[in-house]
């Protein structure tokens, strides 16, 4: 059932119902008679999160924003796009593609994602270089609280210097805070030219001096991954692909050809039993954590190494974008899930700031001060003051409030 596992099969849950909404006052309908009867729900995109944020824990209503689908305007002059927040990244680009804008990103699982789900994660990819964070391009949203007023603050002006920017509260929400049901979004010139070039070195460090020099180079995208079939004589053991725009025309069945060795990564694994881990580390440790989990693995004596059938972690692997120091770290398994996830976590989350989800909900006080776990906490106090969004996720102990109880009253789950 889709909408109840996410890719990894990690993340499983039990929702009594999915239900597909196809515009704002459905949104809007549906959060107020949540909120009148104390039923949670679950904001689920494309569903290709990997922190398990988009499944329910246990019997939460899945809200789909799958058939929430159009473009609204789009205004080629400025390249302001206002779509519903179910459009999928892919199908934007391939809307803006004649009119020669592209989205302000692109990740490996822009076919299936959504851009209401991108928000809502702050997601990041190969055009981090280029045009910056996601959060800096989104001009406005439209949103619906949790008990279901519904917030138009979408805008297609660029700047905007009146009082608080109620959108950005949204951005890397994760669904917490309401549903995102539109976003106006920047878009960017599209490229004329681009080349695609494959570099392999022998040691992580000198990745470090691909990136100074493809950024004196103006060069867009960095990619780092690790080997399989490459077009090399000798084997490496890492190779950055590195992506140039304005250059002079090439083949682009060759920069297609390139990209998909990047871009099998996921898919190979997509067949395991997969847990992954988003990091966002220094670049002078970028990399260094895959070595590091593959050393405590094999000291806890679950990993051996790539030749081994038996033990129950498979492969560590590690892939990612140089340019905003984000590494995918994969760890496939075969069996013993509960004692390998003993072996990684907590002591991963000391090294991760990237989506908390439900994986990393009670370890987010190690990315975060008190102070602004604390603010946090009442800003979801105060647009959802009954719980019932995607509750479970991001902040530690989330709880709900059972109906007709005036007193905070545990129902699942710890106290907030
Ligand atoms: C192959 C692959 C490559 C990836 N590469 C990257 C990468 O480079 N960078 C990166 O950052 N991530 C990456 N990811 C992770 C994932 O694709 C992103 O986090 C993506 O933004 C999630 O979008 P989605 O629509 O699938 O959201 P979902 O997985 O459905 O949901 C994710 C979270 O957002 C919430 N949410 C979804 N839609 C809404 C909405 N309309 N309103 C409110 N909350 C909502 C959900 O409740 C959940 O908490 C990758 C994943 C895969 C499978």
């Amino acid at each position: 059932m889709p909408y109840c596992t996410d890719f990894t099969r990690v993340f499983r849950g039990q929702p009594p119902v999915v239900l597909f909404p196809s515009s704002t006052a459905q949104v809007s309908q549906i959060l107020g008679y949540c909120h009148q009867q104390h039923l949670a729900v679950v904001p689920q995109g494309g569903n290709t999160g990997v922190v398990g944020g988009g499944i329910s824990v246990f019997d939460e209503i899945v809200l789909s924003l799958s058939r929430f689908n159009q473009i609204r305007t789009f205004d080629p002059i400025s390249g302001a796009l206002v779509c519903d927040a179910g459009c999928i990244l892919q199908s934007l680009d391939t809307f803006l593609a004649p009119h020669q804008r592209c989205m302000p990103l692109d990740l490996g699982a822009k076919g299936t994602c959504q851009i209401g789900g991108n928000v809502a994660t702050h997601a990041g990819g190969i055009h981090f270089i280029k045009f910056g964070p996601l959060r800096g391009s989104i001009l406005g949203l439209e949103v619906v609280l949790a008990d279901g007023r519904i917030v138009n603050a979408l805008s297609t002006a660029q700047k905007d210097n009146t009082g608080y920017n109620v959108s950005q509260w949204f951005v890397g929400s994760e669904g917490t805070l309401g549903v995102i049901t539109g976003v106006a979004v920047q878009t960017y010139p599209q490229a004329q030219h681009k080349s695609v070039a494959m570099v392999a070195i022998n040691q992580v460090d000198q990745l470090r001096s691909v990136l100074g020099l493809t950024q004196q180079q103006l060069l867009t995208t960095q990619s780092a991954f690790p080997p399989r079939t490459l077009p090399f004589a000798q084997p490496h053991p890492y190779y950055v692909l590195i992506e140039a725009e304005g250059a002079d025309e090439t083949v682009a069945q060759e920069c297609d050809n390139l990209w998909a060795y990047r871009e099998l990564i996921p898919s190979l694994l997509a067949t395991k039993m997969t847990l992954a881990y988003d990091l966002t580390l220094p670049l002078d440790q970028f990399y260094s954590i895959v070595e590091i989990l593959r050393q405590r693995l094999q000291e806890c004596g679950l990993y051996v190494g790539p030749n081994d059938h038996q033990s129950p972690v498979e492969l560590v692997a590690g892939f990612g974008h140089f340019g905003d120091g984000n590494v995918h770290l994969l760890i496939s398994i075969r069996c013993a899930e509960q004692q390998v996830l003993e072996c990684i976590e907590p002591f991963i989350y000391d090294w991760t700031k990237h989506g908390i989800g439900q994986a990393k909900s009670q370890y987010l006080t190690r990315a975060r001060s008190p102070a602004v776990v604390a603010l946090m906490k009442q800003m979801k106090q105060m647009l959802d003051p009954t719980g019932i969004m995607n509750p479970y996720k991001l902040l530690p102990a989330c709880q709900r409030r059972t109906a007709g109880s005036a007193s905070e009253e545990a129902f699942i789950g710890g106290v907030m």
